[in-house]
């Protein structure tokens, strides 16, 4: 038997559980981290507070917020899923809470805590983390891996687990490294791209609003003219189009969408809850309230945020400084219309840089769901981002490391 039972290559949420539970299971272990220090993305997760899994009970509904590749997910929440992740937490320490959204955070301490924890597990393993030490190759030889290849060894083990993450937020360490090593092993990569992004818009005017907040908002998805998505919620205007929690959950989507259409929009209705008739109702009842008082911005400011009612006057053409009585029944109408469907020309999406996961990874058919083996190289495994799984925010995307590291971890070769 070698001197090392299990390389784990990245020391990110997936690298360590995978650690955690090998060794609690008698396994020699190492884990190589590119990095100065472990964890570095886990540390920003949830601004901090680290929004760590999901309390939501129904298992088809949470395997439905990972789209078609989420039945992959079966098999590994059945053996250690998001309530197996709750109380592995509890019991090493952790007091939660639940948020909106059934989002599960540490009650105090946040990401750090949860880091901590799982360094403290690693210690009781006697699990050896070794820092600044990147990995730069896998030797594969006869569908096995021989070794790992650092600027400084070659190193050796049993069994090999890449949990190197995706591309997303490069600067934590997350650089793709381990597509790589997945494909020197003879697997295929899926198309990758940014997901929970910020969308570019083909229009410059958003910037006018940059930074400005709607809420309780719904954002249709038009295709080739056809309306084929729409979310209630929240978003937020940027420099180069927008973002917020209901774009970025439609930016996963996107690239799919994109794919042969010849047009893809957004449709921005501000006032979902009022139709046109009622809108057009009130908005004249006010003109004759403020007949001869009021500038039509001041009526505007009525119905929607300041710094949005600034762009939406532009773009509906009526000075913000036009006094009630003199607008005319269709700037009414424009304005109405505007009110209830801003299209925005969908140009593409924010870099990775900028992408909270990836979209995208090591080819799903060629890991067997149950253990995280590569169907292709005997003693390698993949746990966390580097597959190619990802879900909305809530949870769902640490969920998916804490299950794969912990299944990964659990086969002794
Ligand atoms: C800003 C932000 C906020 C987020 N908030 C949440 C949240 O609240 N809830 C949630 O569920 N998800 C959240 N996510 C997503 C979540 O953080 C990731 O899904 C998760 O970190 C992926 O874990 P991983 O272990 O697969 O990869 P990573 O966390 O990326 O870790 C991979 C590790 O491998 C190391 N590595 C890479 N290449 C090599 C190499 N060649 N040699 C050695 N080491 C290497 C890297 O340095 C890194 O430490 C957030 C992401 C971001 C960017």
């Amino acid at each position: 038997m070698a001197e090392i039972n299990t390389l784990i290559i990245g020391g990110g949420p997936a690298g360590l559980m995978a650690a955690v539970r090998a060794s609690s299971l008698g396994q020699r272990v190492i884990v190589l981290e590119k990095n100065a220090s472990v964890g570095e993305k886990l540390l920003i997760s949830g601004r901090g507070r680290c929004n760590f899994t999901n309390a939501e009970q129904d298992m088809n509904t949470f395997i439905s917020k990972y789209g078609d590749n989420g039945k992959f997910l079966y098999s590994a929440f059945s053996k250690f899923g998001p309530r197996e992740t709750i109380l592995f937490f509890v019991n090493h320490g952790v007091n939660v809470i639940e948020e909106r959204g059934k989002r599960i955070f540490p009650a105090e301490g946040g990401s750090q805590k949860i880091l901590d924890k799982l360094l403290l597990e690693c210690k009781k393993g006697g699990v050896r983390i070794f820092r600044n030490t990147p990995v730069k190759a896998l030797r594969v030889r006869n569908s096995r891996v021989e070794c790992v290849i650092t600027e400084r060894d070659e190193l050796r083990a049993d069994k090999y687990i890449i949990a190197t993450g995706g591309k997303s937020y490069p600067d934590t360490g997350s650089t793709g490294d381990g597509y790589i090593f997945a494909q020197q092993a003879g697997h295929s990569i899926t198309k990758l791209f940014p997901a929970l992004v910020p969308v570019r818009t083909r229009e410059t005017w958003p910037k006018l609003a940059s930074g400005c907040n709607l809420r309780n908002i719904r954002l249709k998805v038009i295709r080739d003219g056809k309306e084929i998505d729409s979310r209630f919620g929240e978003m937020e205007f940027t420099n180069f189009g927008v973002s917020g929690p209901i774009v970025m959950e439609l930016s996963s989507y996107i690239p799919k969408w994109q794919e042969g259409s010849e047009s893809l929009e957004f449709s921005l209705d501000v006032k979902p809850s009022l139709t046109h008739e009622i809108l057009t109702a009130r908005i004249k009842r006010d003109i004759e309230k403020y007949s001869g008082k009021k500038r039509f911005a001041t009526l505007a400011r009525g119905l929607v945020p300041k710094d949005f009612m600034r762009l939406i006057l532009e773009l509906a053409d009526i000075p913000s400084d036009k006094p009630v009585e003199y607008i005319s029944d269709e700037e009414i109408c424009e304005f109405v219309n505007l009110l209830k469907d801003i299209r925005m020309n969908i140009n593409g999406l924010w870099s990775f840089k900028n992408a909270v996961v990836t979209n995208g990874g090591v080819n799903l058919k060629e890991v067997d769901p149950s253990t995280m083996r590569s169907k292709l190289c005997g003693n390698l495994y993949f746990a966390g981002e580097v597959l190619d799984l990802n879900g909305p925010s809530g949870g769902f995307n640490l969920q998916i490391c804490w299950s794969t590291g912990y299944i990964s971890g659990s086969v002794n070769e």
